[in-house]
């Protein structure tokens, strides 16, 4: 990492590396100089996961992925290249482009249906940004969307980190009247008693504990458990990364409020979402049609 940070690729220590690494570390500053104004290159698209209520089967609304496809080295995975612009300062400007762009196509489909929300990932360097509250309002303003329709994902090492600037911005956030988010929980980092300190609205489950849903009563007690606690503090639950129909019958019985994942849909683009927005899905819960 130290070697993909210096300026101008440290040729001496690459020298000394082994291939591999030296390749890695490579590919690392090419993506970090990439990403310098990539906003204003026609090179980001955003795509959009259906968010499914798994009692009623219907499309509350949906999560924005942001896609890079770099002119030479193709498409570019978030898992890689976002911790490089959060490295190097880029996610900036680039988060506040999917921002823009999600809460404008959002604003869109709220016209025909007008209960739908979208959720944004959000960078801990964005939020601990003191302007971030009041730049999330005015983007809101601008594309005509109401805040409470806009949650922002947090990943819980935010909550690891004891910096005064994540609560104020959380509260803050809070205030203006957008929702948050707590991201792959469950993972490995966060205390329980975060929960009760932070202004959360949401917790996704890490699609581990979705992953572990195989017919086996323990698996299945755990995310009980953590479902019941979520609405005990007044949380939302979302299972996350929802592949097979058991998972996802499991998923619903065990009380979970929202479903995400590649059986209820992948991610798609703003353009090929009209075919999922009157859809029904068949999740095993009480409202629920046939088909
Ligand atoms: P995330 O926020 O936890 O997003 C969910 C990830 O799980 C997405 O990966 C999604 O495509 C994937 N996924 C959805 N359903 C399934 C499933 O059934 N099975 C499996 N195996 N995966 C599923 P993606 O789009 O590659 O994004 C990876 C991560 O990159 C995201 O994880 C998020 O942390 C980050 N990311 C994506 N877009 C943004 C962004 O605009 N800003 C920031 N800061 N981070 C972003
Ligand atoms: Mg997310
Ligand atoms: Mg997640
Ligand atoms: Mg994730």
């Amino acid at each position: 990492d130290a070697l993909a940070c210096r300026k101008g690729g440290a040729p001496e220590t690459a020298g000394r590396a082994d291939p591999q690494r030296r390749a890695r570390a490579t590919r690392r500053l090419r993506l970090q100089q990439a990403l310098v104004g990539v906003e204003e290159r026609d090179e980001l698209l955003v795509v959009y996961q259906p968010l499914v209520d798994l009692r009623a089967g219907r499309l509350l609304g949906f999560e924005a992925l942001l896609r890079w496809k770099h002119p030479e080295l193709g498409a570019v995975r978030p898992d890689e290249f976002i911790p490089v612009a959060e490295r190097t300062g880029t996610i900036m400007p680039i988060g506040e482009w999917v921002l823009e762009r999600a809460a404008c196509d959002l604003a869109l489909w709220r016209a025909t249906e007008e209960h739908l929300t979208v959720s944004v990932n959000v960078a801990p360097i964005q939020l601990r940004s003191p302007a971030f509250p009041q730049r999330v309002a005015a983007i809101c303003d601008g594309c005509g969307l109401p805040a409470d329709a806009l949650t922002l994902e947090i990943t819980e090492r935010v909550l690891l980190d004891d910096r005064p600037a994540y609560e104020l911005a959380m509260n803050e956030l809070r205030a203006v009247g957008v929702r948050v988010a707590l991201d792959d929980f469950g993972t490995g980092y966060s205390a329980l008693s975060y929960l009760s300190r932070f202004p959360l609205d949401v917790l996704k489950l890490d699609r581990a504990f979705v992953a572990a849903l195989d017919g086996a009563p323990r698996p299945r007690a755990l995310l009980e458990a953590m479902t019941k606690m979520a609405s005990a503090l007044g949380l939302r639950t979302v299972g996350e990364g929802i592949e097979t129909e058991g998972q996802l019958a499991q998923l619903t019985a065990s009380g979970c409020d929202v479903g995400q994942g590649y059986h209820l849909s992948r991610p798609r683009p703003a353009d090929e979402l009209s075919p999922l927005l009157g859809r029904v899905w068949r999740t095993g819960g009480d409202g629920a049609a046939p088909g």
